[in-house]
């Protein structure tokens, strides 16, 4: 992280080594927090950095901080014209993650929701490839259950609720995986530690339903209508269970930061043969197209730093 570059903090956008909390605040203490997670994208044919879906990206942001009984006086709009702001002011040349956070923001003890105030945070790093999205990753079944949505709803990015990735995350690293999917309280897949997952089945595109324990992915949401318009193909959204998930012909994950990532191997079996599967390899260059403003039918969806 840059100390010289910017954050918006408390209002304002201010030099990043001066953004600084408590070790009282409650979002800290509790978890009582939501953050979002937005990439922007560097086009060097036009020298200009585009985001890519913001506007969706802070609308589930809002409503994750709905959910943290906040009332913050933002909308998608005026959240992505800050962060515009704050892009322009160290003026990115380069691909970059950008990261709002909301959070219970006064100090002291006890645990609650209401009578706290609120604030909003956002700032950007330097950003490329995450994970192994060349070739092919191999993923565990973790042990661990994904947080319900009546014990910590997954359907926003509550922080509290990431512990719950850490630990899925790092069991998976330390034994020697990749990635890891995790399965719901009744034993569905869900997704992983940072993406949802697709399968391709008999040649349907399937991926987990939002009630199933999700965070309603904004790439998700993208691969469906890019299956769905540009391939032709149905899209299902319903439960799967975990052998399906070894008997399946391709098996991908999704998300802003790993984008299209191929999974060829689930605890030690082989994914289809083992290969970049023809439809995650179509999806996945139709995604990067996209992102990367080829696509003109989608450029909507990219908002210039300008
Ligand atoms: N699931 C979880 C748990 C995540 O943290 C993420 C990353 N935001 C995703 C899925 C993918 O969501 P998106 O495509 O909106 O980044």
């Amino acid at each position: 992280m840059d100390q010289n570059q910017h954050a918006y903090f408390e209002g304002k956008i201010i030099p990043f080594r001066d953004a600084k909390i408590s070790i009282g605040t409650h979002g800290l203490n509790y978890g009582t927090a939501a953050f979002g997670g937005v990439r922007g994208y560097w086009n060097d044919a036009q020298k200009k950095l585009y985001l890519f879906r913001p506007y969706d990206h802070y609308k589930r942001f809002l409503n994750a901080s709905k959910i943290l009984l906040m009332s913050l006086p933002h909308t998608p709009e005026s959240l992505t014209n800050i962060t515009l702001d704050l892009l322009k002011v160290d003026n990115w040349q380069q691909d970059v993650y950008v990261r709002p956070l909301c959070y219970k923001a006064d100090p002291g003890i006890g645990v609650r929701l209401h009578d706290l105030r609120d604030e909003v945070s956002i700032f950007a790093i330097a950003f490329g490839a995450y994970g192994k999205n060349e070739d092919g990753a191999h993923v565990t079944i973790s042990s661990w259950r994904r947080v319900d949505d009546n014990v910590i709803p997954a359907r926003g990015k509550i922080s509290g609720a990431y512990a719950n990735s850490a630990l899925i995350k790092t069991d998976a690293i330390r034994s020697g995986f990749d990635e890891a999917l995790v399965l719901d309280h009744n034993g569905h897949v869900s997704e992983g530690t940072a993406m949802n997952v697709f399968m391709v089945r008999d040649g349907v595109l399937i991926t987990p339903p939002v009630y199933d324990n999700i965070l309603e992915g904004i790439t998700r949401r993208t691969i469906i209508e890019l299956a769905k318009n540009e391939l032709g193909m149905d899209v299902v959204e319903r439960s799967i269970d975990r052998t399906e998930t070894f008997l399946c012909e391709e098996l991908f994950l999704t998300g802003t930061a790993a984008q299209v990532m191929v999974v060829n191997k689930v605890d030690h079996r082989q994914v289809g043969d083992g290969k970049l599967g023809p439809i995650t390899a179509r999806l996945r260059d139709l995604f990067n197209d996209v992102v990367h403003g080829k696509m003109e039918k989608y450029n909507h969806w990219n908002v210039p730093v300008e």
